[in-house]
C-alpha cells in the first residue's frame, strides 16, 4: 500500500488541498484531555459534543475496520482589513468550508476505490464525532498550538480539517512530535475576553467565538457586552501569532471573500429581508448562526458600539410582534446601551406596549 499512500497524496494535493498526511487508526492521545475538558464545563452549551463524547475514542465508532485517517487541510487565510464593528471570522467570509472540503474528499474517495477496490472510505467534515486536529499531527501536518489551533510549519494556522477514514493500511507519516510555541504567549495575552485558563486551555463560557457562533438564544449581558466588534466568530488568537505572519492566502476560488461578509454594514443586517437572508447564507459556514443568531450579534454589537445611527433599525425589529424573540430581546438590551434620546424613546413606547 506504500504506493498507494504516494499516490493518494498526489491526488489529493492535484484536488486543490494544500497538503495531506496519513495517521494509523488509533485512540486520539487528546481525548483524556477533550474528556476533562467537557468534565470542567469548558465546552459551555455546546452538548452535541458530550453526546457523542465516547464515539471521539477511537474512529473506529465512525467506520467499522477503519485501518487509516488519511487528513487533508485547505488554507483560507490572506489579510484583509474589516470595520472594527461588524467583523466577521476569517474562515467564513468565502463559501462554506464544508463544501468546499467535502466536494474535494468525495472527490478522493471516489480515486481510491477505483484505484483499491473492495476498499471503504468515508469522508469526514464536522459531521462526524473525530478529533480532527489530533488525528491532523498524528499525520504530520502541524502542531496543537497553546491557542489549541493547528499550526502548519509553512501554513500557518488558517486552514480547515477534513480527513478520509479508510478500512486498509496505508503507509503512515510521521507524527508531528514538537510544539514550535516556544516562550512564546501572545495568544494568551491578546485574547480579549480572557478565555484561555493556559495554554491549551480555552473556556468556552468566555470565548466570542462560541457566544457568537454557536449559542442558541439571548446572550448573557456580560458576555453580550464583550463581543469587541464581533458579529460572528473572533479571529484574535490566531491573528496574533507569529506563524500567521508569513502565512499563504487561500488557492482555491472559493474561499475567495464575499462583499457581504468582507465588509459587512450591521445596520443593514438590521433591515436585510428574510428571503435575502436566505439567499446570502446559501453555501456559508454563516448559516451555522442563521438569521436569529446573526442579527441578534449585529444589534449587540452596534449597541455597545452606541450607534446612534442604529436606532430607528433597532427600534423596528424591537417593536415587530411577529419577530424572533431572541432578536427582541437584543434591541432593547442594545437600545438600552445607545446615549440617545430616540433610543429612550423607542423603550419607552415598547413599555407602554
Ligand atoms: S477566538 Fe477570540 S475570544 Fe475565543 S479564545 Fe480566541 S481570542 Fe479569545
Ligand atoms: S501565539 Fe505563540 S503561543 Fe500562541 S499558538 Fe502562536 S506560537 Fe503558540
Amino acid at each position: 500500500m506504500d504506493d498507494l499512500a504516494r499516490r493518494l497524496k498526489g491526488r489529493a494535493l492535484a484536488l486543490g488541498f494544500d497538503r495531506v498526511g496519513i495517521a494509523p487508526a488509533q485512540a486520539p492521545p487528546g481525548y483524556p484531555h477533550f474528556l476533562a475538558w467537557l468534565d470542567a464545563g469548558r465546552g459551555a452549551g455546546m452538548g452535541y459534543l458530550a453526546d457523542h463524547a465516547g464515539a471521539r475514542a477511537h474512529p473506529g465508532a465512525i467506520l467499522e475496520g477503519v485501518r487509516s485517517v488519511v487528513m487533508a487541510s485547505l488554507v483560507y487565510g490572506g489579510r484583509s482589513g474589516q470595520p472594527a464593528v461588524g467583523k466577521v471570522a476569517r474562515y467564513a467570509r468565502g463559501a462554506d468550508y464544508h463544501t468546499a472540503l467535502r466536494g474535494r474528499l468525495e472527490l478522493l474517495a471516489e480515486w481510491l476505490r477505483d484505484e483499491a477496490p473492495g476498499v471503504s472510505a468515508r469522508a469526514v467534515v464536522d459531521t462526524a464525532p473525530l478529533m480532527e486536529r489530533d488525528f491532523a499531527r498524528l499525520a504530520g501536518l502541524g502542531w496543537i498550538g497553546k491557542n489549541t489551533m493547528l499550526i502548519d510549519r509553512k501554513l500557518g494556522s488558517f486552514t480547515v480539517l477534513g480527513a478520509l477514514l479508510v478500512d486498509a493500511d496505508l503507509e503512515p507519516d510521521a507524527p508531528h512530535a514538537s510544539s514550535h510555541c516556544g516562550t512564546c504567549t501572545r495568544c494568551l495575552d491578546a485574547c480579549p475576553t480572557g478565555a484561555f485558563d493556559g495554554p491549551y486551555r480555552l473556556d468556552a463560557r468566555r470565548c466570542i467565538s462560541y457566544w457568537t457562533i454557536e449559542h442558541q438564544g439571548p446572550i448573557p449581558d456580560a458576555a453580550a457586552g464583550e463581543l469587541h466588534g464581533w458579529a460572528f466568530g473572533c479571529d484574535v488568537c490566531q491573528d496574533v501569532c507569529p506563524w500567521n505572519r508569513k502565512a499563504p492566502a487561500a488557492r482555491i476560488p472559493e474561499f475567495a471573500p464575499r462583499p457581504e461578509w468582507e465588509a459587512p454594514d450591521l445596520v443593514e443586517w438590521l433591515t436585510r429581508s428574510k428571503w435575502r437572508w436566505k439567499r446570502l447564507l446559501t453555501n456559508s459556514a454563516l448559516r451555522r448562526a442563521g438569521r436569529s443568531g446573526l442579527v441578534r450579534n449585529a444589534a449587540l454589537t452596534l449597541g455597545v458600539a452606541g450607534r446612534v445611527d442604529a436606532v430607528p433599525a433597532l427600534a423596528a425589529r424591537l417593536a415587530d410582534p411577529k419577530e424572533d424573540p431572541t432578536i427582541r430581546h437584543a434591541a432593547a438590551w442594545a437600545l438600552g446601551r445607545i446615549d440617545a434620546p430616540e433610543a429612550r424613546a423607542a423603550l419607552d413606547a415598547h413599555a407602554r406596549g
